[in-house]
């Protein structure tokens, strides 16, 4: 009798995530979903984010693949994120060429939707590329709505009426205004990021396939507007509750490329329920010594509870870093408790946390909303300016200060979201968490999602094997 023919490999996955903490973070929250399915994924990384990575994924299916020799630098303002971008281009495509090609086994492609050159790496070899843009499904669009904006004379715009109506990001008519926009649009036309994202975002509808970390009861309307352009789209987000909604283990792992200062849970366990503003923002942003000094006024003053994440380099590089006034040590004593970097999931999820003060970086606001924490927008860059709009002109879950940093205005928007409007906002937190959970959950949207993914990876890997 003929021996039986070996079982056929498993599809094989590569994912190449852009390499800056909210990607890297959303791309192994990806990785770790696709696993249990029985794929197998190659995780490109670079060799610094390698270095940072606090903890490692254990799997028998999953490798990383370390890339060296990239730009290591900070990436907090957008001429370095071209640099990173140019610096990728060139060497990595050859590199995920060869990757490709060397291995017969590869069903597929997920890369960073900015990372257009994943495309030009795969082409010809019949592999098919999903894009998996760690974005909102409201900055995608608006990033993809540029070039409208250019035909239609909105972009560039001049002066400073920053609170003029955009009218031609279909379906952000009726609320969205020039200050709303991703900030490399008040740069004019010759800015390179502008240029960059895009033209890269237009290139979208040459993948197979988009994958986006939201939920369509949060941005379901927009993303119909994606899809008149780029139909096969997955929103599976938001993507640490659907692996928390999957995993039968309570804890799961971080991924964080910092480490993280523990001792903030003891302090929040301290507090009275629903006091604490959190204030954090992100992994990039960067402000001068007079906004430190602002938003620390501003806190003070506002009596209230804080827990607030001053990393080590947020403060620019070049300002200068003198003694902090005493009686903001003295305010801070009393009632805050300031860390160089937080577990910030389980910090929003603890009862003390009253709201979020934040750039909202995308997995900071999605965070957010989870944990069913109203927020206060301080946007920094990039896709942050619109999801601030959203946060408090769609999804009523907050306010957005973008645009002003002082403390008077710190101490009335804290005082508006923790005191007069506390139960509102909280109200509207708590539906909207309830309906990211419904989403994740079996038979919710962005469960059905992914069970959906997985299945058409599985058959893209029988297609790449008949090629
Ligand atoms: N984060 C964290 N601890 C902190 C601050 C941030 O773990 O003290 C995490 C946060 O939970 C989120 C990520 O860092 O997952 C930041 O991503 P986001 O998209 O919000 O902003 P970015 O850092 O990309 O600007």
């Amino acid at each position: 009798m003929a021996p039986k023919p070996p079982p056929p490999p498993p599809p094989h996955v590569i994912i190449f995530p852009f390499p800056a903490q909210g990607h890297v973070n959303a791309m192994l929250k990806l990785t770790e979903l696709l696993l249990p399915a029985g794929l197998h994924i190659t995780y490109l990384i670079t060799a610094k984010d390698h270095r940072s990575l606090t903890t490692r994924l254990n799997h028998p299916g999953f490798q990383f693949h370390v890339i060296q020799g990239l730009y290591e630098g900070p990436m907090d303002t957008g001429d370095k994120l071209s640099v990173m971008i140019d610096c990728l281009t060139e060497i990595t495509t050859p590199l995920l060429r060869n990757l490709i090609i060397g291995n017969p086994v590869i069903s597929c492609v997920i890369a960073d939707g900015i990372m257009d050159f994943a495309l030009a790496a795969a082409e010809g070899t019949g592999v098919p590329v999903v894009f998996f843009r760690t974005v909102s499904a409201c900055a995608f669009w608006a990033y993809f709505s540029i070039q409208d904006l250019i035909n239609s004379g909105e972009l560039p715009f001049e002066g400073t009426n920053l609170d003029e109506r955009i009218v031609n990001v279909k379906g952000m008519e009726g609320f969205l205004r020039r200050r709303d926009l991703p900030s490399f649009c008040r740069s004019g036309l010759s800015n390179r990021t502008l240029q960059q994202v895009s033209s890269i975002t237009r290139r979208a509808p040459d993948a197979d396939a988009i994958i986006l970390n939201t939920f369509d009861d949060l941005e379901g309307p927009i993303v119909s507007q994606i899809q008149k352009h780029c139909p096969n789209i997955y929103t599976i987000g938001p993507l640490h509750a659907h692996l928390k909604s999957r995993s039968t283990s309570k804890s799961t792992s971080s991924n964080s490329l910092f480490e993280e200062d523990k001792t903030c849970i003891g302090w929040l366990d301290r507090q009275p329920p629903k006091s604490v503003l959190y204030v954090s923002f992100g992994s990039i942003a960067t402000v001068t010594r007079d906004q430190l000094l602002e938003f620390w006024y501003g806190l003070v003053n506002s009596k209230k509870r804080f827990l607030w994440v001053i990393r080590e380099d947020l403060v620019s590089s070049n300002d200068d870093k003198s003694k902090v006034p005493s009686e903001l040590e003295e305010g801070t004593k009393e009632r805050g408790y300031l860390v160089g970097w937080a577990p910030q999931e389980d910090v929003l999820a603890h009862p003390a946390v009253c709201a979020f003060l934040t750039h909202n970086g995308w997995n900071s606001t999605l965070e957010s909303i989870i944990a069913g924490v109203p927020m206060i927008s301080w946007p920094f860059f990039a896709d942050q300016q619109i999801n601030s709009r959203f946060v408090e002109a769609v999804w009523k879950l907050g306010l957005d200060m973008k645009d002003t940093c002082n403390r008077t205005t710190v101490v009335r928007i804290v005082n508006e979201v923790m005191e007069v409007r506390k139960d509102e906002f909280t109200e509207s937190a708590n539906q909207m968490a309830k309906l990211a959970m419904k989403s994740v959950r079996e038979g919710g949207s962005s469960y059905c999602n992914l069970d959906r993914l997985i299945e058409d990876i599985k058959t893209m890997s029988i297609q790449c094997k008949d090629k």
